[in-house]
């Protein structure tokens, strides 16, 4: 038997040799051109997770790309053995601008600790860690199936945004239900600063038209005697906010559930360079809610955002018209608890509330939103998740961060129904989504450590203990 770190130290060149296959199969899901190569990158990993020594393994069609399913019981299983659910994706993002990559995208190349490639980092590379993580889990317990009951469930079209995920987990319900998920698609703060996304966004979009008169009419004849719809849609997107940033819309905050002291003062912890920031941003200034700090602002907070308005003329010089219609595109980007349907709902009659007399209005939504989620810092999957995190890096305290986007991860953990946790090792310049693209290895190994010592976190509380 040898401990975890050993046996992850004597097995890098598995790891690595795993990434090089992988990172050259070119598995862009949003370019139907490439679907081909998502296929060869499912049944990629198919294999992989086969001759890690996986008895269960299933390429899972969908209406779009495949996803991957991997399942390893625990010989010694009993009542209270938990069942884990780690859930990632194999596709990648596109290339373009492709001449601003300094190697091919498709040829992984190490460089010390960096390795460039596309998915080096989002995700095949935080994949990848966890069938080393797997093994070493096996070695340091001599054990010859892991600790809990491990599932898999490799999504094809992540990057695409899940567009067939949704029916996927209702297809196979029977065969995913667990009792925690581990998200493997985030990233920590420093490569000496180990941390774990606590909460992810949800998010509604509208489009908001405002109709006046039924054509455009002679400023000089007309203006100042009937509505107009522009300046309505102005003053409609004005009012979403007061002086302090708060927003307008009734009953908005109702539901937002409040960082805890201790989490705020974690957050407090979090470096966060302002001129960093504005540097990434190009934006002049910060602004936000009063009362919240910037990590607040962006993780805890919900906002309410004007993405496009317009109406009336737009071209070169003047026009002298009242215009006949008018639009404002917005999103709302919801924390938890917050409901998508509520604030459809609440948007709807803060709208309807703004329509002047003699202008008609529809309001649409892109679909049904996402929902937010969040993982409690206080619930035995986080204490779980905490103490693998530290075992693996040799840390004293692992750092709450609120992703301030928005992903599968809600659908996930409500089709589910149990707790999510996030266990992730990319860093902020690893470039995802753009050129050159990159993975620290270090951070990679230190990955798989974790994985090995969280089934062994898992096994330790149990299925009763983890849901506290
Ligand atoms: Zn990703």
């Amino acid at each position: 038997m040898t401990d975890v770190r050993t046996f992850v130290t004597d097995h890098r060149t598995d790891l690595l040799a795993d990434l090089d296959a992988w990172l050259r199969i070119p598995g862009i899901s949003a370019q139907p051109e490439h679907r081909a190569d998502v296929e060869r990158s499912a049944q990629w990993l198919a294999e992989a997770f086969q001759r890690t020594g996986f008895p269960t393994v299933e390429i899972w069609p969908t209406a779009g790309m495949p996803a991957v399913y991997a399942e390893w019981p625990a010989s010694d299983a009993s009542d209270d053995t938990p069942t884990v659910l780690v859930y990632g994706h194999h596709d990648v993002q596109p290339v373009d601008p492709i001449e601003l990559w300094r190697t091919d995208p498709f040829l992984p190349t190490i460089d010390g600790q960096v390795l460039r490639a596309r998915g080096a980092s989002d995700d095949k590379g935080q994949l990848l860690f966890h069938l080393l993580g797997a093994r070493a889990h096996l070695a340091a317990t001599g054990r010859t199936s892991p600790a809990v009951n491990l599932k898999f469930l490799i999504e094809g079209e992540e990057e695409s945004g899940s567009p067939h995920f949704q029916r996927l987990l209702e297809e196979h319900s029977a065969r995913l239900s667990c009792d925690a998920v581990v998200v493997t698609d985030t990233g920590m703060i420093a490569e000496d600063v180990p941390s774990a996304v606590t909460g992810m966004r949800g998010l509604v979009v509208a489009t908001v038209k405002f109709h006046g008169p039924d054509l455009d009419l002679h400023s000089g004849s007309f203006g100042g005697a009937v509505p107009n719809p522009a300046t309505a849609i102005a003053r409609l997107a004005g009012a979403l906010h007061d002086e302090q940033g708060h927003v307008l819309v009734p009953g908005f905050y109702d539901d937002v559930r409040a960082l805890s002291h201790e989490e705020q003062q974690l957050i407090a912890r979090v470096p966060f360079g302002e001129a960093d920031f504005l540097a990434t941003s190009q934006s002049r200034a910060l602004a936000g809610e009063a009362g919240y700090s910037t990590l607040e602002r962006l993780g805890a907070r919900p906002t309410a955002e004007v993405n496009g308005i317009g109406g009336g003329y737009q071209g070169e010089g003047g026009k002298t018209i009242v215009p006949s219609d008018a639009f404002v595109k917005l999103s709302f980007r919801l924390v938890a608890d917050q409901r998508p349907a509520a604030i459809q709902r609440a948007v709807e009659d803060f709208v309807e509330a703004r329509v002047p007399a003699g202008i008609t209005h529809s309001i649409e939504w892109e679909g049904d939103g996402v929902a937010p989620c969040v993982v409690g810092i206080d619930t035995p999957a986080f204490g779980a998740l905490s103490r693998a995190i530290l075992a693996a890096f040799d840390a004293e305290v692992v750092l709450p961060t609120r992703e301030g986007g928005s992903g599968p991860e809600a659908a996930l953990e409500q089709a589910l129904g149990v707790p999510l946790v996030f266990l992730g090792v990319g860093l902020p310049d690893d470039q995802i989504h753009a050129p050159n693209e990159k993975v620290t290895l270090s951070m990679l190994f230190k990955g798989a450590e974790a994985a090995a010592h969280l089934w062994q976190e898992f096994a330790a509380i149990g299925r009763a203990g983890l849901k506290g």
